[in-house]
């Protein structure tokens, strides 16, 4: 059989293509190297209790709101299970000992911190203006067709996120707390584009929810529907090469041996990973090389907490703690200061609303500290491994003890991940967390458009455009604009509403 569309990798880019062209009528293939799909949206559970892998909460899913309506299209938006956050802080940045809250709502958002920054109410209006600003150029967050490869956002791409707050305030506190979130997008101080930042805030900013059981719901749908729109999902199926007809792409090679033709193909895999495995002159050098020498953004230590049962009460808020006063360099640390701060997501459980089960908590881990194993698989890593992971967790726990007292106590088990973990499950370059590390100094070398050289093999996923969930939805849409017309597709989008 000969598919219409081979997509390589199940993440969400690689499932939203699945599905749109599915719906179109077109005989697809998702290949997924592992046994779950979902890619970052792949969860665990242990002790009864879910974890999330790499999707704690979205933005944007009030009615009328962009996610609210990219998921209507995706048939999501009423079939998720979700907890809205606390509206009156759903982040809190602990930073130089002090609270500060971020609020739902731009108005709220600047009356709530105006509290603790009185004099910098004028620098606060001009943030959430810039916010709405950056979100009204990108012409497909708004469902509006344009002209050419990019959209609105191009003429933000130039610019970064850290001189841009120097011009509205020179309070380095607030700076500092502006970009308190800055895990959210793993900030470099100069590379980090202002419009990243800027459309993650912007979009939590609406509103934030929190998965009830899990953000695996999302890949568990979208599955569920490109079978019933005829389409096959193959698992366990690692593309291991390519295979050429003069200058087309005609067929992926799986885990060695296998053989998957199809007319077109989607690589929802990382982009370095993609030209790794295709051997040969198809992609122009400089295309090659470009890719190649691309930097991606860092990798994470999470600790999963398994809590006991009605011990530690449900939160509401994500929280961002800081122990250091430059927001920037929690990826910088000797060995005695890490971790230098933490970002803490509690799960709302399905059965008790009161207390929470599971706990997850991120920290920057450098890939020098893992690189002796990179040779390793998992759960082949060895006893050392083991021991540098359980030295971490405990450290970790100690520090976020300080914090929470009493949550130590409150844990019944608890497990953990490095960015050998990531680089294994989503196969991202050195277990980056988001991939491609987009800079604004150069942003023509890191970013990446759907269309390659090669006439029918097209990407998508996190490196194209924006990671996350909206991110990834616009490329999904970008990239299957270019099989169906984006015109059509966004007014099947307007039509969903
Ligand atoms: C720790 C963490 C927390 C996050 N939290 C949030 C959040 O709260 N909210 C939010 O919006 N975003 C969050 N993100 C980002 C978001 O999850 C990702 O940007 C998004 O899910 C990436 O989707 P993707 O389509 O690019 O594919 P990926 O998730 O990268 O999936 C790629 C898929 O390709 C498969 N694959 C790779 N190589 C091959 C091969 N050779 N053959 C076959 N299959 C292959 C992989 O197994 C994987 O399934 C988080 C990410 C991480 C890591």
């Amino acid at each position: 059989m000969i598919y219409d569309v081979v997509i390589i990798g199940s993440g969400l880019g690689g499932l939203q293509c699945a599905y749109t062209l599915s719906k179109e009528g077109f005989r697809v293939c998702v290949v997924e190297k592992n046994h779950q799909l979902g890619g970052c949206l792949q969860t665990f559970k242990r002790k009864g209790v879910v974890f999330d892998t790499g999707m704690h909460y979205i933005g944007s899913m009030d009615n009328g709101q962009v996610l609210n309506k990219f998921f209507r299209y995706f048939k999501l938006t009423d079939a998720l299970k979700l907890k809205k956050l606390d509206e009156s802080g759903y982040e809190n940045i602990r930073y130089g000992g002090k609270e500060y809250r971020f609020a739902m709502g731009y108005e709220r958002f600047v009356e709530t911190l105006s509290e603790k920054f009185p004099h910098e109410r004028e620098a606060l209006v001009k943030y959430t203006e810039k916010l709405k600003e950056v979100s009204n150029a990108v012409d497909i967050y708004n469902l509006r067709d344009f002209n050419g490869t990019n959209s609105g956002y191009m003429s933000f791409y130039g610019q970064g996120i850290d001189p841009y707050l120097d011009t509205i305030t020179n309070n380095q506190t607030l700076k500092s707390v502006l970009l308190g979130t800055s895990p959210l997008y793993a900030g470099v101080k100069d590379k980090t584009p202002l419009y990243i930042p800027m459309i993650i805030h912007s979009s939590y900013i609406e509103s934030a929810y929190r998965f009830i059981d899990g953000g695996s719901q999302i890949s568990d749908l979208l599955e569920r529907y490109i079978l019933g729109n005829g389409g096959t999902v193959l698992r366990k199926a690692e593309v291991t090469g390519f295979q050429f007809n003069g200058h087309m792409l005609s067929a992926v090679e799986i885990n060695h041996d296998e053989r998957i033709e199809g007319h077109n193909f989607i690589s929802n895999i990382h982009p370095k990973r993609m030209v790794q495995l295709m051997h040969g002159s198809h992609f122009r050098p400089a295309y090659r090389k470009r890719l190649e020498s691309i930097e991606d953004t860092y990798g994470i230590f999470t600790l999963y907490l398994a809590m006991k049962e009605k011990s530690f009460r449900y939160i509401n808020s994500n929280f961002y703690h800081y122990d250091t006063t430059n927001v920037w360099d929690g990826d910088r640390y000797a060995a005695d200061e890490w971790p230098k701060g933490y970002m803490m997501h509690l799960s709302p459980g399905s059965k008790d609303s009161e207390f929470t089960e599971a706990i997850i908590i991120n920290t920057y881990l450098n890939w020098s500290e893992v690189e002796k194993w990179e040779n390793t698989t998992v759960e082949k890593r060895g006893d050392d491994y083991k021991e540098f992971k359980r030295r971490k967790a405990e450290k970790m726990l100690d520090r976020v003890e300080r914090d929470f007292p009493g949550i130590k106590n409150s844990v019944a088990a608890y497990y953990t991940s490095t960015p050998l973990t990531y680089r294994d499950y989503t196969a991202t370059a050195r277990g980056s967390i988001y991939g491609i590390l987009k800079d604004y100094h150069n942003p023509l070398k890191t970013i990446i458009v759907p269309r390659t050289s090669v006439p029918n093999l097209f990407l998508t996923g996190q490196n194209i455009n924006i990671h996350g969930v909206i991110g990834v939805t616009i490329s999904s849409i970008l990239t299957c604009g270019e099989l169906i017309g984006l015109k059509h597709l966004l007014s099947k989008m307007q039509h969903a509403l």
